[in-house]
């Protein structure tokens, strides 16, 4: 056993400067939770166990907090009435595991705590065993969350013992029973697949485990069990589920985990609207599970081009006003006295609240510009424009839409609302000269648009506080479907189209039939759909490709030959072969969708035992080297690239 689990010999256990002797549980049980005693069980004669969350010595009287999961109840050692508990209390120290009998009582009047459930009584112990005592820890779990995230991943256990993780947890394992349940009632199969497979194609870099028996081969963990699910399709089993792992070797952005879990489903012969409404209902049962009832009606529908074109992105956050689009006000004269290109969209937006003095404005004005950089965008200074006699129709038409654009926002009639707030409005205008595409996107300025509206919308959070929960379920949780998802993706570094979702995504029907596919890639659009809250992408799905013929064809169009997809996916096209049903699925991230409802603001405080930004699990130091022996085993040898 390493050096750092070995145990001391009980019980001369020098920490908290306290040596204790510790008691034997013997046949005691517990006969309530630390949560649950009420005035109504006064004169009770009960035991609790759990541990001391704080301690308070006041001589003759000496008061514990006792915890478990589900509360605190204060407990009383007089001295005089139990002198041996009372001496026993004496020695216990903070995270000191303990049982206590003794009579539950009404608080005196006036030391009631009306901020605890059990704040109204109190246990006056008549025994007190020390069951374990505790070393002092590296921070309170009686306290909220220490800044210092490493020691908290360090010392998880301890930090998970904090009110706060337990409650995160428990929101956890409710979420996951409801969303099982709910699948359960609708004839869905939960059928696990295997974590050592080969690599699938999620676009990330694949997790190996080396294989001893078979040298120099690798199984690969699954970016999802996409693959099998298809595979339970062709088997006949019609409505599968899993509440699945899912490990992607990626560059870890801020708010990702190497594995992850995903609540995956696939169908036979749905339509869209099936797997659509499927999503919704167990989506409502998770929400409810967390005590949030939603709208039974169902979530709006808007297509890829849509959200681009209104939003200037795939995600968008509908707690924020649209984008606004000004291009036909500005006829061709107009564009030309004002050095605008002539076809390209003049796009902006409005940041409620958000409005600034003059030189606030000229500051931010000149920061946005610098961040346009080379791109040919620029801002239009709407009060200039409104001085100079031969712009102000131009002027007054732009505020017009602004005004109609906040009015519909808020759900008012343009006519009627007045626009009296002080609102930041951004209009931005392309310089003669501006391309059309930009890697080969002809929606750049639209997206480039969009990401302006959100970095504004994030840097203004606190003036329109729009991502503040209102606590109307309605306007918290704006929830969207995405559709009809390009196909493909350019890909400028390897100069390739690229499946934009996974290669088993079918394209529109006529994408097929018309011959796109081959000479019209950017035109293509896929069957997918991406399931939208509050601007986050909480899963995405899609109808896939059930015939070998069509299977063949993406993959070619990917730049795949025929003997490479064979070597990747022969067995997937073998079972394409003998009559696979059409069908189609989805898959959410269940971590995101817990950590909403926790009301959470990172994904670790919703995984038990996370991983870093740098995926490495601080509490059991992983990943490590391995012994020579183990490499032997496996033939491998360790390479150091300089
Ligand atoms: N396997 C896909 C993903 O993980 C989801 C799906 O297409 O069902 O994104």
């Amino acid at each position: 056993m390493p050096a750092a689990f070995d145990r001391q010999p009980t019980p001369a256990l020098p920490y908290n400067r306290t040596i204790v002797t510790l008691d034997f549980l013997g046949a005691l049980e517990r006969t309530h939770t630390c949560g649950e005693l009420r005035s109504s069980n006064a004169g009770q004669t009960v035991t609790l166990m759990g541990w001391v969350n704080r301690r308070r010595d006041h001589g003759n009287l000496i008061f514990l907090d006792l915890r478990d999961r589900t509360g605190i109840t204060q407990v009383v050692l007089d001295k005089e009435a139990a002198p041996v508990a009372h001496a026993k209390a004496e020695a216990a120290r903070p995270e000191y595991v303990v049982a206590v009998t003794g009579r539950l009582r009404v608080r005196a009047a006036g030391l009631e705590n009306p901020n605890m459930p059990t704040g109204q009584v109190e246990l006056v112990a008549a025994e007190l065993l020390l069951l374990n005592d505790a070393r002092t820890p590296p921070f309170s779990p009686a306290e909220d969350a220490i800044a210092n995230e490493e020691v908290r991943l360090k010392y998880r256990y301890l930090d998970l013992r904090r009110a706060e993780m337990q409650r995160n947890f428990a929101v956890r394992s409710r979420v996951a029973m409801a969303i099982r349940n709910y699948l359960a009632g609708q004839g869905f199969l939960e059928i696990e697949t295997p974590f050592m497979t080969r690599s699938t194609p999620e676009g990330a870099r694949d997790y190996l485990v080396p294989s001893r028996v078979h040298p120099g081969h690798f199984y690969a963990l699954p970016q999802s069990p996409q693959i099998f699910k298809q595979l339970l399709m062709v088997s006949g089993f019609d409505r599968y589920f899993q509440i699945a792992r899912c490990f992607r070797d990626e560059d870890l952005r801020a708010d990702r985990q190497p594995e992850f879990t995903q609540i995956d489903l696939e169908m036979s012969f749905p339509q869209m609207a099936t797997i659509f409404a499927t999503t919704e209902g167990f989506l409502h049962a998770a929400f409810s599970a967390a005590g949030i009832s939603l709208a039974a009606a169902p979530f709006p529908h808007i297509t890829y081009d849509q959200a681009i074109a209104r939003y200037g992105i795939d995600k968008p956050d509908m707690r924020l006003p649209e984008m606004i689009n000004f291009s036909d006000l500005f006829t061709p004269e107009l564009r030309e006295k004002l050095k605008i290109e002539p076809s390209l969209p003049i796009l902006g937006f409005t940041i409620p609240k958000a409005g600034l003095s003059g030189t606030g404005h000229k500051g931010l004005s000149n920061e946005i510009r610098a961040g346009f950089g080379e791109t040919g965008l620029d801002l239009l200074d709407i009060r200039r424009l409104n001085n100079a006699e031969e712009f102000r129709p131009l002027a007054e038409a732009i505020g017009r839409r602004i005004h109609k654009n906040y009015a519909e926002f808020l759900g008012e009639d343009p006519q009627f609302y007045e626009y009296k707030e002080n609102h930041l409005s951004v209009v931005i205008t392309p310089k003669p000269g501006t391309p059309a595409f930009w890697n080969y996107d002809p929606q750049w300025i639209y997206k480039r648009a969009g990401a302006l509206r959100l970095e504004l919308a994030r840097k203004f959070a606190d003036k329109h506080q729009l991502f503040e929960p209102t606590g109307d379920p309605a306007r918290d949780f704006r929830f969207l479907w995405v559709t009809d998802f390009p196909m493909y993706e350019w890909n400028e570094e390897a100069k390739t189209w690229d499946a934009a979702h996974h290669p088993f995504t079918s394209p529109h029907e006529d994408d097929i039939t018309s011959g796109r596919l081959v000479d019209d890639k950017g035109a293509v659009r896929a069957l997918a759909y991406d399931v939208v809250l509050n601007g986050t992408e909480l899963g995405s799905g899609s109808i896939r490709i059930h015939r070998k013929d069509v299977q063949q064809q993406i993959f070619a169009s990917l730049g795949m030959s025929e003997a490479e997809a064979h070597e990747r996916f022969g067995f997937f096209l073998d079972a394409l072969e003998y009559g696979t049903p059409p069908h189609g699925g989805i898959a959410l991230g269940l971590d995101r969708i817990v950590m909403i409802l926790a009301g959470a603001n990172s994904l670790r405080e919703v995984i038990a035992f996370p991983k870093t930004a740098k995926a490495i699990d601080l509490m059991v130091d992983a990943p490590t080297t391995v012994s020579d022996i183990q490499l032997r085993d496996l033939s491998l040898r360790i390479v150091t690239r300089s």
